[in-house]
């Protein structure tokens, strides 16, 4: 019998957005798969969860038909029940109690058909994401400093640079394709530095030449101490930026108010003078340098500022978008970047413009020939929760996220959709904690069954192609939208007779929008025939008529997509750390967990920073990794992890169980000793939930702190209480 050929497609893992070769094995698995070699990425490599994606794959545990209140039905009755139910919740309440929360994870398609479906056609500006939890902040940093939420470098200066300063990012776990091509680009370079900044000594530390382990949520005093530094010491780079930016003078007068010398940085953000003076000289040396920050920095109260206090620096010396100088948020999700693409978040319209967007409203509404479109932005993830619970909220249609989980206040988002008139959750599994709050399921298609398009962190599109045939009877979420949209009467509008119409439209309203000053550009492939679709091969946008092949890099000319083409500097001003306890401590859920006096053994004994984060070997909440038996032998069960010292302190041995409390709720894990750990700070892994041990969720202690900013909430610092079981 004759083999069918592997096929090129893309990990629906990690934001780094690997190439796979992957190839079906009768009409239900597939065969082990193998790296692309041919894939810019990844060359080839894959991490142990890419390689593993043939164990996670199969139609047991999958959602296989349409579910209206319990009851299996066929499609066309789920959906007409849904475009019922939500033309009833819109007339009763009006188009804002509709919201659609929407996830990393699915296609750029899906996520273009969702957004034009709610913004356009129902009406509503409630369209958020999961991704709101990952890089939102990282979103408004970019668009403070460039006018445009673009990330200006790509994975090729990460080996160029000769100064790798990874900030918030445990990419040996995290992105550890990434990871190898850094460790493997410093072989034989031994003037290559790298610095890791990281309240943890974790894995990725292995290959740190300094780790500055600071307390947690003081990296914004760290950079405005860089800030400081570079202008006091003559190593700006000035007529760059007399020519190219503004706002200089007053980033650095606030960086100076904060953190005027390494001395007073070191105290606030708890390292070495030295260790802080060592990092300052070599940024300031060394021109070939790349910022690398994730959700160590994303994921706080002021995570935009953070954002913003990296690019400062960045931009005083001139380093962005060039061949390996540039700051670089990586993005933890596979297609965080594509949802940014189409308008996904809640103050988004569409390709990259927003309600401020000078005539966006009227270009937006006009391409869809839409009937109406909101004012306004639209609330984020944890003010859409709020809603649902207040009842402002009527309708909700989840895809492919499980927010019950992975939201802070998890009990409270519970709760909320447990007392929701309408709830609806597309998904490709039969059971997560929100599917299970559903009035109406729907059969999702899942990776090596579905077609269609992501981008990664380097802003490289890249297709996942469908091998398999569909389980039971699932649909892309594309099509299920689509048939929503012409169910509502708007035939014309939802016409897509496969994922490459979709996409040429996405493609097409760029080169509207790009003209009003949106960074997103994939103009030159509006006209893509469904076969040139099909072959498309990996490219980072802008892809233009002038770069038909992409572009690697952006801003390294100097013009940004500001008003008048400067980059702007933005003045991070930051409060007087360490000081005492906010007199309402403790009873706002939303309270700025910085802003109460820190943990002190003495004092508090019990009291600690919590921390959470990823383990290598598993994936958000399990869904799909938990099924690989190969994923499981890393780490078998949920943990905690606390300085050896403060646990001797508290008198809990290595295994003890001990009840973390926070100000959203309680959790119940297994202690273990870990001198990676600073004291006063303990950290949690983000993935166990009820589907898999019924152990609690990280997400139920949080309290929903947000950047006020980004909105994203501070998963990174939230303080809770500790005792032994
Ligand atoms: Fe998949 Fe990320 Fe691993 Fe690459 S690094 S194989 S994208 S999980």
């Amino acid at each position: 019998m004759v083999q069918p050929k592997a096929q090129a497609t893309t990990c629906p893992y990690c934001g780094v957005g690997c190439g796979v070769l992957a190839r079906a094995s009768g009409s239900a698995s597939i065969e082990p798969v193998s790296g692309d070699p041919d894939h810019p990425a990844n060359f080839g490599r894959l991490c142990i969860k890419g390689s593993s994606l043939a164990e996670t794959l199969g139609d047991q545990n999958r959602l296989r038909a349409p579910e209206v209140d319990g009851k299996r039905v066929g499609w066309d009755e789920a959906l007409d029940a849904i475009t019922r139910r939500l033309a009833t919740v819109r007339a009763q309440h009006g188009p804002e109690a509709i919201a659609f929360y929407l996830s990393g994870q699915l296609l750029t398609e899906d996520y273009y058909v969702a957004n034009k479906l709610a913004k356009g056609f129902l009406g509503t500006p409630h369209v958020d994401t999961n991704s709101r939890l990952c890089m939102s902040s990282a979103v408004a940093s970019y668009k403070r400093a460039f006018g445009a939420d673009v990330v200006p470098g790509c994975y090729e200066d990460l080996e160029l640079a000769d100064l790798l300063v990874l900030v918030g990012s445990n990419t040996a776990w995290n992105h550890p394709v990434l990871y190898q091509r850094i460790k493997a680009a410093g072989e034989g370079r031994p003037n290559r530095k790298i610095i890791v900044i990281d309240p943890r000594r974790t894995a990725t530390c292995e290959i740190a030449d300094l780790h500055l382990q600071l307390h947690p949520g003081t990296d914004a005093y760290l950079f405005n101490g860089l800030l400081s530094w570079l202008a006091a010491t003559g190593a700006v780079a000035e007529d760059w930026v007399q020519e190219r930016a503004s706002g200089m003078d007053a980033a650095v007068a606030a960086a100076k108010a904060s953190a005027p010398s390494p001395r007073e940085v070191a105290e606030v953000c708890d390292l070495a003078e030295a260790d802080v003076e060592a990092f300052y000289r070599l940024f300031a040396d060394t021109q070939r340098t790349v910022t690398l920050y994730s959700q160590g920095i994303n994921q706080s109260v002021r995570g935009t500022d953070q954002g913003s206090a990296i690019i400062n620096c960045h931009l005083a010396t001139g380093r962005v978008g060039l061949p390996g100088a540039s700051p670089f948020s990586i993005t933890g999700q596979p297609n965080a970047m594509g949802g940014r693409e189409v308008g996904g978040l809640a103050n988004q319209l569409a390709a990259h413009t927003d309600y401020e967007t000078p005539g966006a409203r009227d270009c937006v509404q006009a391409f869809w020939n839409s009937p109406e479109l909101p004012e306004a932005a639209g609330m984020k993830a944890v003010e859409m929760f709020d809603a649902v619970a207040s009842g402002a909220i009527q309708a909700i249609w989840i895809m492919a996220t499980n927010p019950v989980v992975s939201m802070p206040d998890a009990e409270r988002v519970k709760a909320a959709l447990a007392n929701c008139p309408l709830v609806i959750v597309s998904d490709c599994v039969d059971h997560t904690d929100t599917l299970d709050l559903a009035h109406i399921k729907l059969p999702a298609q899942g990776w090596s069954e579905k077609d269609g398009t992501v981008t990664n962190s380097e802003r490289r599109l890249s297709r996942q192609r469908g091998l398999l045939p569909a389980v039971g009877e699932s649909r892309p979420d594309w099509w299920a939208l689509a048939q929503v949209g012409q169910r509502l009467g708007f035939k014309t509008a939802f016409d897509y007779p496969n994922p490459a119409a979709v996409f040429r439209e996405h493609a097409a309203l760029s080169a509207q929008t790009v003209k009003l000053g949106g960074g997103f550009d994939i103009s030159a492939l509006a006209e893509l025939s469904d076969q040139a679709y099909r072959d498309l091969t990996p490219l980072q946008w802008p892809v233009t008529h002038a770069r038909p092949l992409g572009t690697a890099r952006q801003f390294g000319q100097g013009r940004f997509r500001t008003p008048d083409g400067r980059a702007r500097f933005h003045s991070v001003a930051l409060p007087v750390h360490a000081g005492g306890p906010a007199a309402d401590a403790g009873k706002n859920r939303h309270e700025d967990p910085l802003s109460q006096s820190r943990p002190n053994a003495e004092s508090t004994p019990g009291s600690f920073y919590f921390n959470t984060g990823r383990l290598r070997d598993q994936w958000h909440t399990m869904s799909r990794t938990g099924r690989s038996p190969r994923l499981w032998q890393h780490t078998s069960e949920s943990f905690l992890a606390m300085a050896p010292a403060d646990a001797d302190r508290m008198g809990v041995a290595d295994g003890q169980f001990v009840r973390v409390s926070g100000a959203a709720g309680q959790l119940v894990l297994r202690l273990r000793r870990d001198s990676g750990q600073r004291q006063g700070e303990v950290f949690a892994p983000i993935h166990w939930n009820e589907q898999w041990t019924g152990a609690g969720r990280v997400g139920g202690v949080i309290r929903p702190s947000c950047d006020p900013a980004s909105g994203q909430p501070a998963f990174k610092h939230s303080r809770v209480d500790i005792e032994p079981v």
